[in-house]
């Protein structure tokens, strides 16, 4: 079967992975020019780690990952004023996570493709025509191709979707923030930071970073903001919303890029009461996004595309395929969603109350027991999606 995938991030490069080590005929259309560069760190565990090794490309990802000592949160002079020990967290996801940047684990995916993907940057989708038998797709340059299945793995914001299913607005869930990354250089910073992710411990916004290997800084932010509409300059919004802050707040203020080099969006969610419709499917954020706030939209972007592809790889036809993986994937979803939505008070405290009371369950989080506790909140329930999965061909 001939498969197009649009977007060439963490979902499209899993899914043409497993399709073509499958034999189907898969194009990548990816919007970007290239490979995209700037990006930021991506703690990886769950059902995305347990696929990433059924697919064999676990090793890469830990060659290139992170080793992180402690989540640290740390006051305006920098003064650490509560944190959580990253091997906590590690045992909750039972040591099977590794940090690692989103450009390098989509750099392993694309080692990983193999020579028979049809791969085309600066591309994308501009019309859809779904019919029974197949469904053909217009590109922007005026081309034409045909194929069993169209598959949109073109994130929050699809274009797929939006030619299909319908304009954005009927799936995207605000959580009521703003969130950007970057990475910038500074060694001094980044001695300062260690093995340690450093979160500043402040009130309705927070900044993070993470000391890179080559000396750079990887920062991220989430400050409230009730409206979804984007800034017309990002760069401008951080620096009033995060001007008072103070330690390395200044300095990565400073050093933040414009536009180009800034990732900076609304933090949302995507609800979909189905993730295919004919000959399209939804894949990754552009089905089911979980938000930052859950830590597990690139996890299960993998899942998502492993299931997938055992799917189309057993079932009698695409539809039950269809409704194989989306079977299977709905309810881990569901539970990460929850799960972050209720998450959203702690991630950026309102009041000093909160943020006392986040100091407080932090310490309480070295108890015995309660450590547990804690690192089970933060990775959710498990799951046995991959490892346990019973394909119900139909
Ligand atoms: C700051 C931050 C921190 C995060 N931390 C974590 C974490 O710790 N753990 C975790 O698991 N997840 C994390 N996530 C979430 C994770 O990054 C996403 O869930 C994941 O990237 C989704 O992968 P995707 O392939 O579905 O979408 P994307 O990564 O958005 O990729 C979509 C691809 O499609 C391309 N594209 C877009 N539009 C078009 C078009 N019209 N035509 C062609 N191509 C197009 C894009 O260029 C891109 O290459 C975090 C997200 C953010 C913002």
């Amino acid at each position: 079967m001939r498969v197009i995938v649009c977007g060439a991030g963490i979902a499209g490069l899993a899914l043409a992975q497993r399709l073509a080590a499958q034999g189907a005929e898969v194009t990548v259309l990816e919007r970007a020019s290239g490979p995209r560069a700037g990006g930021y760190m991506i703690d990886f565990f769950g059902p995305g780690y347990d696929a990433a090794e059924a697919m064999g490309v676990l090793p890469r990802i830990l060659e290139l990952g992170y080793r992180v000592d402690e989540l640290a949160y740390c006051d305006e002079s920098g003064r650490r004023r509560a944190g959580l020990r990253y091997a906590q967290f590690a045992r909750a996801a039972g040591g099977r996570v590794v940090s690692v940047l989103r450009p390098d684990l989509e750099r392993a995916l694309r080692e990983h493709l193999g020579g028979h993907v049809d791969l085309r940057y600066g591309r994308t989708i501009a019309a859809v025509d779904d019919r029974v038998d197949g469904v053909t797709v217009t590109l922007d340059d005026g081309d034409e191709l045909t194929a069993g299945l169209l598959v949109g793995c073109d994130g929050i914001h699809s274009a797929v979707r939006a030619l299909v299913f319908g304009p954005e607005r009927e799936y995207l869930r605000h959580l009521g923030f703003h969130t950007a990354a970057y990475s910038f250089a500074d060694p001094a910073a980044r001695a300062e930071i260690g093995g340690r992710m450093c979160m500043t411990d402040s009130l309705d916004r927070a900044m993070g970073f993470y000391g890179l290997r080559d000396g750079r800084v990887a920062v991220f932010s989430v400050h409230h903001s009730a409206d979804p509409a984007l800034p017309d300059d990002p760069r401008a919004a951080l620096r009033r919303e995060f001007g008072r802050q103070g330690w390395l707040v200044p300095r990565a203020l400073a050093a933040c890029p414009p536009s180009e080099g800034l990732y900076y969006d609304q933090v949302a969610q995507v609800v979909m009461p189905s993730w295919s419709r004919g000959r399209v499917a939804l894949l990754g954020d552009a089905a089911y996004a979980v938000s930052l706030l859950a830590g597990q939209g690139a996890a299960l972007a993998v899942a998502g595309a492993y299931l997938l592809g055992e799917h189309l790889a057993r079932a009698a036809s695409v539809e039950a395929a269809l409704a194989g993986y989306e079977r299977a994937l709905r309810p881990v979803v569901l539970d990460r969603q929850e799960t972050a939505r209720k998450g959203v008070r702690w991630f950026a405290p309102t009041t000093r109350g909160r943020l006392r009371l986040r100091r407080a369950a932090l310490a309480a989080a070295r108890l015995p027991l309660a450590d547990r506790l804690f690192a089970n909140a933060l990775v959710g329930k498990p799951s046995a999606v991959i490892t346990g999965h019973r394909i119900r061909v139909g």
